[in-house]
């Protein structure tokens, strides 16, 4: 039997009862497939129902505020996600009747849908016979074949793309598709793969050769950069300070408190006197009332080391506020944040700073 065959028969028994598995609707199998791109299958259940509640049909969505949908993805990471998709829901309705196209060739061309979405949603709801290829299948093709090219190479990636399709069930690529999904994510892991309990184990030339340790090769190591934020927290008479993130870079269009970012890990003394600080309180007699010690927050190619500091003023403004926008501390939570803020406003001693009584 080949792994076609063992695949599915495999699936059929183990699949994973997921609440997008049902539908060919091919919105509800978008929504699905962007939130998985980087997020645990069992995390992204609880988003998916959240924001399929939210925004039932690719009309709610587009016509939906880009602060309310970041707000429902608010802890899921990589927001550029969010924000592909709210802008493809504007194009699906203005160009295509809000209908989506049905082949894999038009899907690619819509805005933010890449090559494995417009796939999973040509196979999944139009049963086109392409293969939805990622991470999972690049990994279990090296594996199964004993590839040793390096996957995130071209010619890695070209070598195992002509696998994945001549494996491809082509009568039943909605079906083969997800039971490859669910292969990877449950017996071909990428750490300690279930090769004992595997049904390609008999097939598998990294098994047979004693390499299943040693594959998928990669050729570049994934650099870390370390950034250092210290989020001021000021406040005054039941109000704080909020801006939406505009630049290119992480947690763009989510809302934060006033962000110094240095180089390197600076004392609560040195943060007061640099120029950022001096911009944002000039001569203003303002009182720390708290400091956090600094904690790492790590994101796939980041390390933050962070902090807040608590402000308190004696007005309900400050020196360089006009880059702000005022916000009541108890309406603060109800804004699209980054987890990180999440958690600090969820942490009582910050709720009890802010709402403690004003003037210094
Ligand atoms: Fe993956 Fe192990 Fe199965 Fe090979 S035997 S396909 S490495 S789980």
């Amino acid at each position: 039997m080949g792994f076609s065959q063992l695949l599915v028969e495999w699936y059929r028994v183990n699949k994973r009862d997921l609440p997008w598995r049902e539908t060919t609707n091919p919105y509800f199998i978008w929504v699905s497939e962007v939130i998985l791109q980087q997020t645990r299958v069992a995390q992204g259940i609880g988003y998916y129902n959240s924001f399929t509640e939210a925004f039932p049909t690719v009309f709610d969505l587009a016509k939906a505020d880009i602060d309310e949908v970041l707000k429902v993805w608010q802890g899921l990471g990589y927001y550029s996600r969010a924000r592909n998709m709210h802008t493809t829901a504007k194009e699906l309705v203005a160009n295509h009747g809000g209908r989506f196209p049905s082949t894999y060739s038009e899907l690619i061309k819509l805005k933010g849908v890449g090559d494995y979405t417009a796939s999973a949603i040509a196979a999944f709801a139009f049963k086109e016979p392409v293969a939805a290829i990622d991470g999972n299948v690049y990994r279990i093709f090296a594996r199964l074949f004993d590839v040793a090219t390096p996957i995130d190479t071209a010619q890695g990636k070209k070598e195992l793309r002509a696998i994945a399709y001549a494996m491809l069930d082509t009568h039943a690529p909605d079906v083969y598709n997800q039971a490859i999904m669910d292969f990877g994510g449950t017996v071909c892991m990428p750490k300690k793969p279930h090769c004992l309990c595997c049904p390609a184990m008999e097939l598998c030339a990294a098994f047979r050769n004693r390499r299943v340790d040693l594959l998928p090769v990669k050729a570049k190591k994934v650099k870390q950069r370390n950034r250092y934020f210290t989020y001021v927290v000021p406040f005054s008479k039941g109000v704080t300070f909020i801006s939406k993130r505009s630049k290119n870079d992480i947690w763009q269009s989510l809302y934060e408190f006033p962000l110094i970012e240095t180089d390197s890990q600076l004392s609560v003394e040195q943060i007061t006197s640099t120029n950022e600080w001096q911009g944002l309180f000039g001569s203003q007699q303002v009182e720390i009332v708290f400091f956090s010690e600094p904690q790492k927050y790590v994101l796939s190619h980041q390390h933050l080391y962070t902090r807040f500091i608590i402000v308190r003023m004696n007005d309900d403004d400050f020196y360089g506020s006009s880059e702000y926008q005022k916000v009541s501390v108890d309406e603060v939570g109800r804004y699209s944040t980054s987890r990180l803020i999440e958690n600090f406003l969820a942490a009582e001693s910050a709720l009890k700073y802010l709402k403690s009584a004003d003037g210094i």
